[in-house]
């Protein structure tokens, strides 16, 4: 049976359910976080716990729960899910509290954890690349708080899907800055792997962390720099990362081909370090 944690207690998911006050429901007034876990090891737990912690203080909400309480809760949540492979939502919300915009008083934040079967790509999409469109990013300006406001996020991603896209890309001004639910990569004809870089008009993804990590070890120079569409019209590669994409090939933008069209080098060595690291954390082949 699937089961939810819900402000200390582990219910049916089906039943389990939030206060309509919730801030949450009312203003998106909170923050989440996806992990992916493989053998009932999580990927980058701590960097996902960091990013946690840093999204709550952004938005002055105390952290709920102590580290070794956090710890033990996934554990609880996972093994009653009788789950191996999956992804663990956590979503903290201010509170529940009478509506009214400015924070209340007395009021312990909401906790929910749930665990969903891995959100993996297919075989043909990690194979062959997938298509991205671009979309206006008219987000706010505080992208970098993974917050549960994702509104435009979705509408973007909603348009993707219609144009039969895996993936939006935003643009701001120029500028691309990331996907609806990935951050945006290309690769220089010269071989250069260029990034928007971690600041506030982007989230910092834990993958993007890792990738750029095992991208500067493994020798492919890396710029942190933000890139337009005409960087994507002269690149050789592009690809797309999130916790559940892992590194995914972007083969075209816009319908027109990325270089030739095909998956690079770059990609597919770094798509493989990434899957290396997750299987020497978890174990787990992918
Ligand atoms: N940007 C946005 C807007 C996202 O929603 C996500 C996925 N949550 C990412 C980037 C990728 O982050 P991560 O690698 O931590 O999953």
């Amino acid at each position: 049976m699937r089961v939810a944690y819900v402000n200390g207690r582990y219910l049916p998911h089906h039943e389990a359910a939030v206060h309509i006050e919730d801030r949450g429901y009312q203003f998106a007034d909170g923050i989440y976080e996806y992990v992916a876990f493989y053998n009932r090891t999580l990927v980058d737990g701590a960097l996902h716990l960091k990013r946690l912690e840093r999204s709550l203080r952004e938005l002055e909400i105390a952290m709920p729960m102590s580290h070794a309480a956090m710890a033990m809760v996934i554990r609880e949540l996972i093994s009653r899910n009788n789950k191996d492979d999956g992804g663990l939502y956590i979503q903290i919300t201010r509170g529940v509290a009478k509506r009214d915009h400015g924070f209340p008083k007395k009021v312990s934040p909401a906790v929910v954890m749930t665990v969903c079967g891995a959100k993996l790509p297919t075989d043909k999409q990690v194979k062959d690349g997938v298509a991205v469109v671009t979309q206006a990013d008219i987000r706010w300006g505080r992208r970098d708080i993974k917050s549960i406001s994702l509104l435009p996020n979705i509408l973007a991603k909603q348009k993707a899907i219609e144009a039969g896209a895996r993936e939006a890309w935003l643009v701001d001004g120029d500028i691309i800055s990331e996907g609806s639910a990935s951050n945006s990569y290309i690769v220089s004809k010269a071989g250069q792997l260029i990034t928007h870089p971690a600041n506030e008009f982007i989230l910092g993804g834990i993958t993007r962390e890792v990738v750029l990590e095992l991208a500067k070890n493994s020798g492919v120079p890396v710029a942190e720099r933000a890139f337009t569409m005409s960087d994507v019209k002269n690149a050789a590669e592009a690809f797309l990362t999130s916790t559940s994409a892992n590194v995914l090939p972007v083969t075209s933008v816009n319908g027109k081909p990325v270089g030739n069209g095909k998956v690079g080098p770059v990609t597919r060595k770094l798509a493989q370090l990434y899957l290396d690291h997750i299987f020497k954390i978890t174990g787990k082949k992918i």
